[in-house]
Formats: structure tokens, sequence, C-alpha cells
């Protein structure tokens, strides 16, 4: 019997550079972004300024993880206790998590089959709501089409947040993403595209956004030692109004991320290899589907979804058992009880008002999900397919 005998959580080492740097920090004992020896700029700052070059905003600001970032964009746009803020269903708990740790109240809008947001769903729900607010989360790395997206924003005047943290490095008709909205998080906790246990990136080319974000991640009156901001006025009447929620990134995480970004591209790359390659072989399996991806879509394979055609939640289960069985870890988001880092968006049952979404149910019922880390190989993804297509032949069989 074919067993797979790599673990699917295993990351890749931080790359040498990145360990003599973070070894540098911890010689000098300087690890808060803000313990800075005269005329020197630190790590922290170093980063930011590289990842806004990356990603062509004029701003970055570095944070303790994507989750505190996304709580920080969605304050700094100016959403307010009460405030409705719309997200696609389909997403991880942290962004709900973060809707509510602002006092606002989600909108939870349904999804194609392509898992990505319905656009009409969207228009419908920012009509009957009145929400400001979008917060697009790019869960798992599908892109919705994004034209769309940002008509309906114009047409109801939307304010775009994007939750980018599966598509640090991918982009919508040659347009990277989290560029599309007025700010954008990324994460860089283990299992997203870079690695520094926890940590987020926030992007934004708003003036008035970042100086908001910045004094809110736990600036104090220090900003101005910040190299990724807007002129210092930009932040005299923000100074006065803005809580400081103590959510920095320290120098640290900085220097394990600074050489991972000089290699960003290469791993996307790496990714997308692995990735093609099992989709070809899981689009032969007779009864799985992975949805088609838009040609337009330049994503980032670091994990697959695909779905088991017309089969009960049983079916689901025992196919679950039975390739863990053989060493093969897929999770699913259509589980009753919430599983793991899975869940449906009806468990989070503290959303006021959860609605019915015919289509999020559908979609997720069926809907497997697995990590390609780069510590697999062509070879391993062969084996990995092989291990599904055998379960599946044999519990459709019975
Ligand atoms: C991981 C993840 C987050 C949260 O990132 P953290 O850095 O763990 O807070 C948010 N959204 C999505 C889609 C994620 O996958």
């Amino acid at each position: 019997m074919l067993v797979f005998n790599k673990d699917f959580t295993q990351q890749e080492a931080i790359p040498d550079k990145g360990i003599e740097k973070a070894l540098e920090v911890l010689r000098s004992g300087r690890l808060h972004r803000y313990n800075l020896l005269p005329g020197e700029k630190g790590l922290v700052c170093e980063l930011e300024e590289k990842f806004s070059a990356y990603m062509g905003t004029r701003y970055c600001l570095a944070c303790a993880s994507c989750g505190s970032a996304l709580f920080l964009a969605l304050k700094s746009v100016g959403v307010r206790p009460g405030d409705k803020v719309l997200c696609n269903a389909y997403t991880l708990a942290p962004v709900p998590g973060a809707i509510e740790h602002c006092g606002a109240r989600t909108v939870l809008v349904d999804i194609l089959d392509d898992y990505t947001i319905d656009t009409d769903d969207l228009a419908a729900k920012a009509e009957a709501s009145g929400a400001r607010f979008l917060m697009l989360s790019h869960m798992r790395g599908h892109i919705a089409h994004m034209d769309k997206v940002m008509s309906v924003c114009e047409r109801f005047g939307l304010v775009l947040i994007e939750d980018c943290a599966h598509t640090m490095g991918a982009a919508w008709d040659g347009r990277k993403s989290g560029t599309f909205g007025k700010v954008a998080c990324y994460s860089t906790q283990t299992y997203k595209h870079m690695n520094s246990g926890e940590g987020g990136l926030l992007v934004t080319s708003d003036d008035e956004v970042i100086a908001r974000a910045i004094i809110h991640s736990g600036s104090y009156m220090i900003y101005g030692t910040h190299t990724s901001r807007p002129a210092l006025e930009a932040f005299e009447d923000v100074k006065w109004v803005t809580p400081n929620y103590s959510l920095r990134m320290d120098h640290l995480r900085a220097a394990i991320l600074l050489p991972q970004l000089e290699k960003l591209d290469t791993q996307c790359s790496r990714w997308n290899e692995l990735y093609n390659h099992t989709e070809n072989l899981l689009r032969d399996i007779p009864g799985i589907s992975c949805p088609p991806r838009d040609p337009r879509e330049h994503y980032v394979g670091s994990s697959i979804q695909f779905n088991i055609a017309g089969v009960s939640a049983d079916v689901i289960k025992k196919f679950l058992a039975e390739t863990a069985a053989r060493g093969v870890q897929i999770k699913w988001f259509g589980n009753d009880v919430p599983v793991g880092f899975t869940s449906s968006y009806d468990s989070w049952r503290y959303i006021p008002d959860l609605p019915e979404l015919p289509n999020t149910k559908k979609v997720l019922a069926t809907m497997c999900d697995m990590r390609l880390p780069l510590t697999f190989t062509i070879e391993d993804c062969d084996i990995i397919v092989a291990v599904i297509r055998d379960v599946l032949a044999d519990i459709l069989k019975s």
C-alpha cells in the first residue's frame, strides 16, 4: 500500500543570511524597533522600505501579525464601532476576528464555485446593508475577478481593504494583488510566503492611512524614525486622536525576513511548479474537480483546493481519515464543527444575523484543502496524488 512519509507542516530552513543577521541582532541586544543607535535606521525600517518598493506602494508598516495589520488597516481607514464591513464568507477566522476587534459588524458575502467572492451578492449586500467598507480576503490565493470587484466598489463607494495573506507575490492582469485597495495586509506567519513565525506587513499609498496606522501600531511619538512615511505634518492632527495598540514588529523578525524577500519571486515560481503539476494530476481523477483559474490570475500555489463532486459529509470524512492514515494530510472547510485551522463561516456565531449563503455552503461542503510546502518535490506530489486517487476509487466503489 502506497504511503506518504513527509510532513505537510514542515517548512524550509531560514536562509543562512537571515540566521546570521538574526544573530547580529541578538548579539546587539537591540531587538525593539525603536532601540536604535544615533544615525541607525534599523532592520524593520529597511524591511518596510524594501517591501513597499517590491509592491510599488508608497508606504509599508511592519506589524505583529496579519490579523493585527488587518485590524490596524480597518481602524486607519476609519471603521468605527457599529460600522458594517462586507467580507467574503470563505476566509480564515482572523479576518472576521479583525472586523470584530474594531467593534464593527461583519456582513458576509456569498462565493462562486471558483471560491472567489460573488460580485452580484456583493452588490446586493452593499445595497441592503449600507456598508461602506469591503474586506476582500484572497483566501488560499484565489483572486476574484478584480475588474468586477472594483466596479462594485465604485458603484457603492466602498473602501477596499485587501487581505493578501495568501497572495504575497501574486497579481491580477499584471497588477500586484494588494494594490487594488486603499490598504492591503500580508502575513509572514510560518505557513505563508515568508516565514518569521508571526508577522504582518501593511501597505498603502495614502498619507493619512499610513500616519494613523503607524501611530496605532505603537510608534509613540517616535514615528519620525520611520523611513516609510509621509512628511511629519501628516502626523500633526493624527497623533492626538490615535490610540496606541502596541502591534509592532521587532528587529529579529525583520532580520529573518529581509533575505526571504530577496528570494520571494523565486519561491513563488517553485510553489507554482508543485501546484501546477499537482493540479494537472488531480484533474484527471474521476470525481475530483479543481475550479478553472482565470488566465489573468497570476496566483501563488502554496496550497491546493479541490472538490469531490456530489458526495456526502460521511464520504468526505471517510476520505480524510483514509488519506490521513496513508500520510496525506487534507483539511476540510465543510465540517459542522470547527477543527484545527479550518472553520466554516457559520461557526463564527458572534457575527450578528449570520446569513444563509447557499453557494458558500455548497462549495465548502465538498472542498478539500492541502498544503504544498516547498520541502516537497514533484515526486512527492506524484505520491500524494496517487494516494488520493487510490483512496477515492476505493471509497466510490464501495
Ligand atoms: C493566515 C491568514 C490570516 C492571518 O494571518 P496571521 O499572520 O496569522 O495573523 C488572515 N487571512 C488569511 C486568508 C490567512 O490565511
